[in-house]
């Protein structure tokens, strides 16, 4: 048995937490299974390095900063090592150029490419602990580069993948997969299972468990993961795909705070315009969320659309800037607003969903801004004050607690 265990930050960051992620691998390890260990960074180390950097150079090279940042995985990784041996059990570290995880050279931001398994097969057969470096890759020009914040749960996806792993756990502080944010909904519901399709929607709405690609890769490469805490020994929630699972109507209910609606007033009502409009945003690198566009008048209509609260004041400046070409009469902005998502594999194949998150929301007199859907997912927009208590309302009228 093949065994791919990741921790994450929090559950490695102080000795004591070392340890005790230590004894929990060399307890299975003493079972006869072959274990491999990828980490984070210790505790906040990461935030740490960043805030480093921009005191020396705010406009850092990205090269350099993964140069940094790589660091904090590898103090975190060698250290692991040296507690195992502490405690007589055989481990070596080894960071991302020593496995030859090739990823893209898109330095801050990298994907893997090809992932090389000789020199970890090659430790486990010596029955060694195998401790791997999360968050990093090597590119093309034998530069480091990282993966994006979070980027570690992609590198243990991608080794589970490679190395066929019969089973790939993701350790962090949390008990599991919730039905909503447990902090804002008291009666929240750890999951015991949710598919690939339900974790995406929920984890890019800020339900931030897991890393997204790395839920893209297990369910390219059909990894079955368990998210699980270091802390305690709850079962956790299992994510994998969906055919034998009891379809729930609605799985859970997430909220993005990092969301501001802009309208572009009185363009003129012919086409080729909103092509225009989002095709300058998208050359800007500016994602456009949920679209509304108003009934035309007099040869004007208007458009809203959301995106991300960080993007709000870049994408009004390109508006601005292009006023005239895009035949914009005024660009106004909400940046106190929030979304708010219901999420469930059993939406697709039973109505009526929609109109039952709208009456929860009506019975606590939340309006709604904005309105989108996919196959298993309903997005609204409310006011960013009303957020807590839209959530607590639609996950009471969906009866998720129970
Ligand atoms: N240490 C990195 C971060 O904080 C990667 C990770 O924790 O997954 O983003
Ligand atoms: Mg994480």
């Amino acid at each position: 048995m093949l065994i791919v265990k990741k921790f994450g930050g929090s559950s490695v960051a102080n000795k004591e937490r070392i340890f005790n992620v230590a004894r929990r691998c060399i307890e299975e390890y003493k079972n006869g299974s072959d274990v491999v260990v990828v980490l984070s960074a210790m505790g906040d180390t990461t935030d740490q390095l960043i805030a480093m950097a921009e005191d020396i150079n705010p406009k850092a090279k990205k090269r350099e900063m993964d140069m940094l940042l790589t660091t904090g995985e590898q103090v975190s990784a060698a250290l692991m090592a040296m507690a195992m041996q502490a405690l007589d059990v055989p481990a070596v570290s080894l960071n991302a150029f020593q496995v030859m995880m090739h990823s893209t050279s898109r330095y801050g931001n990298a994907r893997f490419k090809r992932v090389e398994t000789e020199r970890i097969l090659h430790e486990l057969d010596s029955r060694k602990i195998v401790i791997v470096t999360g968050f990093q890759g090597v590119n093309k020009y034998d530069d480091i580069t990282t993966l994006g914040r979070g980027g570690s749960d992609t590198t243990a996806v991608a080794l589970a993948a490679a190395l066929h792993a019969d089973r790939c756990e993701i350790y962090t502080d949390v008990d599991g997969v919730f039905t909503a944010d447990p902090r804002v909904v008291k009666n929240a519901r750890k999951l015991d299972e949710v598919t690939y399709d339900e974790m995406l929607e929920l984890a890019s709405l800020g339900a931030k468990v897991l890393h997204n690609r790395s839920v893209e890769m297990a369910k390219k490469y059909n990894v079955e993961l368990v998210v699980r805490s270091s802390l305690n020994d709850t079962e956790g929630t299992v994510v994998r795909e969906g055919a034998d699972m009891e379809k729930l109507l609605v799985t859970g209910v997430a909220a993005d705070k990092n969301t501001a609606r802009i309208s572009v007033i009185g363009v003129l009502d012919k086409p080729g315009i909103a092509f225009n409009i989002f095709d300058t945003l998208a050359k800007n690198n500016i994602n456009v969320d949920i679209i509304l566009q108003s009934v035309g008048r007099e040869g004007t209509k208007d458009i809203s659309f959301t995106v991300a609260g960080d993007d709000m004041e870049h994408a009004i400046e390109i508006l601005e800037k292009n006023k005239k070409r895009l035949t914009i009469k005024e660009v106004s902005c909400n940046p106190n607003v929030a979304k708010l998502s219901v999420v469930g594999a059993g939406m697709m194949s039973n109505p009526g969903v929609a109109a039952k998150m709208f009456e929860a929301l009506y019975n606590s007199r939340v309006n709604i801004n904005m309105i989108s859907t996919s196959e298993i997912r309903i997005t609204v927009l409310v006011d960013e004050k009303d957020i807590d208590k839209a959530m607590n309302a639609v996950h009471d009228g969906f009866a998720m607690g129970e």
